[in-house]
Order: C-alpha cells, then sequence, then structure tokens
C-alpha cells in the first residue's frame, strides 16, 4: 500500500502500513520535499460539470516536515474541467515517519471547496438522498423538478434541527407554524444559516418556491439551480459542521468543563 492509498480514504484512529516514501531521510522542521506517493483521487461535487466527478492529484506532491513522526501535506486535487479543490492532511507515523515501511494515519484533514465544488452527495445524512434526486431532475433538464427537491430538503432540515433543540414546529393554537417563523426561531437558537448570508435564508425558501408555484420558467430554473444548490448545501454544511464540533468537544469531556 502507497500513502496516496491512505489519503484517498476517510481518515481512521489504525494506522496502515505503507511503503516507506522519505527514502530513509529525515524532514526536519519547516523544510520541504517532493515525494513519490502515486496519484489519487478524491469525489466532490463539481457544478461546473453539474455532476459527481473524482478530483485528482498531480504527479507532483510536496510534503512539509514537522517532527520526525509528522508532516503536512498540502495539495490541489483538479476536476477534468479544471475545477480544483484545495485539501491539507496532517500524517502522523506510529514509529519514524522516515523509514522504510512506516504505519501511518490521517490526524487531520481540511478541505477549501471554492464556489463550484461541494461536497458529495452521501455526505449530509437522510438529506443526501434528496439531493441525489435534485442532482438527477437537473441533470435530466427538469429545472423545476430539481428546485422541489431543494425546498423539501430545506423544510425537512430546518425541521429536524427544531426537533434535535425541542423546539415545536406547532404554534400556540396548535397550527403548523409558517416557516418564516420556525426558520427565524431555529436560526435564533442554533445558526444554522451561513453568516455570508445570515438575513436571507428565508429569501432562499421564497426564492425556491416562487420556482416551483410556477412563476418562473425550466430554463430560469436550471440557471438558478448552481446557486440554489450552493446556498442549500452551505446550510447542510453549518449543520453538520456543529454537530461535529459538538461530537467533538463531547469526547473530550469539555462540554462539563464549561459549564463548570
Ligand atoms: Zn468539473
Amino acid at each position: 500500500m502507497r500513502l496516496s492509498d491512505v489519503l484517498s480514504k476517510a481518515p481512521t484512529q489504525e494506522y496502515v502500513q505503507i511503503e516507506g516514501f522519505m527514502n530513509n531521510k529525515n524532514l526536519t522542521y519547516g523544510n520541504q520535499r517532493k515525494i513519490e506517493i502515486g496519484k489519487f483521487a478524491l469525489n466532490y461535487f463539481c457544478h461546473k460539470c453539474a455532476d459527481l466527478r473524482s478530483f485528482w492529484s498531480t504527479d507532483t506532491i510536496f510534503c512539509l516536515g514537522v517532527d520526525s513522526k509528522t508532516i503536512s501535506i498540502d495539495i490541489n486535487l483538479k476536476c477534468n474541467c479544471e475545477t480544483d479543490v484545495q485539501v491539507w492532511f496532517l500524517i502522523e507515523s506510529e514509529n519514524d515517519i522516515s523509514s522504510f515501511a512506516p504505519k501511518v494515519r490521517i490526524i487531520k484533514k481540511s478541505e477549501r471547496l471554492g464556489n463550484h465544488v461541494s461536497r458529495a452527495p452521501g455526505s449530509y445524512g437522510v438529506e443526501s438522498i434528496n439531493l441525489e434526486k435534485s442532482d438527477q431532475a437537473f441533470k435530466d433538464s427538469l429545472g423545476i423538478g430539481s428546485m422541489v427537491y431543494l425546498r423539501i430538503i430545506y423544510e425537512h432540515v430546518t425541521k429536524m434541527v427544531a426537533d434535535s433543540i425541542g423546539l415545536s414546529i406547532l404554534t400556540d393554537s396548535g397550527r403548523k407554524k409558517p416557516f418564516n417563523q420556525l426558520l427565524r426561531e431555529v436560526d435564533q437558537q442554533q445558526s444554522i444559516i451561513p453568516s455570508e448570508f445570515t438575513n436571507h435564508g428565508y429569501t432562499l425558501f421564497k426564492e425556491l418556491s416562487e420556482i416551483i408555484h410556477g412563476n418562473s420558467t425550466e430554463e430560469i430554473a436550471l440557471e438558478k439551480y448552481g446557486p440554489c444548490r450552493r446556498l442549500l448545501v452551505g446550510i447542510l454544511e453549518n449543520i453538520k459542521n456543529k454537530e461535529e464540533i459538538r461530537s467533538a468537544l463531547t469526547s473530550l469531556n469539555w462540554n462539563q468543563t464549561l459549564q463548570e
């Protein structure tokens, strides 16, 4: 197995033995070295290709020395259409990372996706199924159909967050809260709308609704699909990010410490 095989998979706790790639020569802190680790790809949704694509690494990969067991790799992965994603890995070895057969694992991975790339569908739990359906409708040139799925996701995810914090989706008189109200209440407590469009959470819903209710054409819907999808994915990312941070805090027992 090569380091590229490790980088192409999700990080795990376990160390994996790989072929050495540092020629048994130490790399001191802050120094850079070209390494031969093989090409690898990660899957993302490319908005320019409107499809799930493999984003490939180039032949030349550089790593940065941290200490005798750790290196950092900053890499650009590219879709066929040249859209790129920046991914940063921190790799730790159980023994000396420059040895002939180090055992390694990824201890940190972060991605800068930019405006034309989203995580692959499948990353957002139950919402992923509808996201895949909306992408499929878009590929079949069904603009309005694709927007219907985006609106379903938006309503569903907002209700799920309301449920998770014990916020009722009904008014005092037992009626369903208008979406505008529910979204505002959920956002006040959980900040699910990314700060870049914090005042436009409901505008996005209105945009989707207007298209669905026939105040638009298929062409306009197809044109608006990419940007609307990007904003909705921003909300899904935000929710996912907050959940991951909460679970990380819990596993470190910091929740308790913060309350004390
Ligand atoms: Zn592409």
